[in-house]
């Protein structure tokens, strides 16, 4: 199936990224780090997909189309009805990453319940999609030491908010940045607006004068699946 040609002329057209200048330093506190942007200068910027509950099959001929990498923080109980569906776009370069069970605020949890959220979210993940994944993001956003404790303790390395976001195919800033700069790190969901989304991103990237880049080559040990299939 091709993408309609009206889409495809929004789908703007990048630079391959730039070669990976700097990697964030993780601590070795036997704690995870919360990052919003990745502190680099680079040319880049970054696409991250949460959820997973809305699959609409155009986003595997967009993320084609566009060809470039996103990281998708999916959540079990949102793919687990048809975890295919996700195979797909990650054969399409998407990188697949942790973003819990059942999506609870975790700072309402204790380390246990954090754990089993955190953990089994990964061990899920992995045994779907064939690589547990390295990178974590906390449901809304909300984390506290105990969550970045667990992080560290399920054996992933980092953990991730963001500093943009968009959502009914509306793009929004974090006042007062008025434009996305290098390293920022963008949120969007699989929702119903999924395509205008998607499409409101990569133009605000390209606007910006950026190019998409893949998450985990910014992360020391995160290896990322390959790309294309
Ligand atoms: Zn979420």
């Amino acid at each position: 199936m091709a993408l309609p040609s009206a889409l495809r002329r929004r789908v703007p057209v990048f630079p391959p990224p730039p070669p990976v200048t700097t990697q964030v330093t993780l601590p070795e506190d036997g704690r995870a780090a919360n990052f919003t942007r990745i502190p680099t200068t680079d040319k880049v910027a970054f696409v991250t997909i949460d959820d997973g509950w809305e699959k609409d099959p155009r986003a595997l001929q967009l993320l084609r189309a566009a060809n470039v990498p996103v990281t998708l923080f999916l959540e079990v109980d949102a793919v687990k009805g048809d975890p295919k569906y996700f195979t797909a776009l990650q054969s399409a370069g998407a990188t697949i990453e942790n973003h819990t069970i059942s999506h609870p605020i975790l700072t309402g949890l204790g380390y246990d319940a954090q754990k089993r959220q955190i953990c089994g979210g990964a061990d899920r993940l992995a045994s779907y999609y064939g690589r547990r994944p390295t990178l974590f993001r906390p449901p809304g956003g909300n984390f506290n030491a105990t969550t970045l404790r667990a992080v560290h303790d399920c054996g992933m390395l980092a953990s991730f908010t963001w500093m943009e976001s968009a959502d009914k195919g509306k793009f929004r800033f974090q006042p007062p940045q008025k434009v996305v700069a290098p390293g920022d790190i963008i949120l969007m969901h699989f929702r119903p607006a999924f395509v205008d989304d998607f499409l409101v991103v990569l133009n605000a990237i390209h606007k910006a004068g950026l190019t998409p880049a893949r998450l985990e080559d910014y992360v020391p040990g995160a290896a990322a699946t390959p790309a294309a299939g």
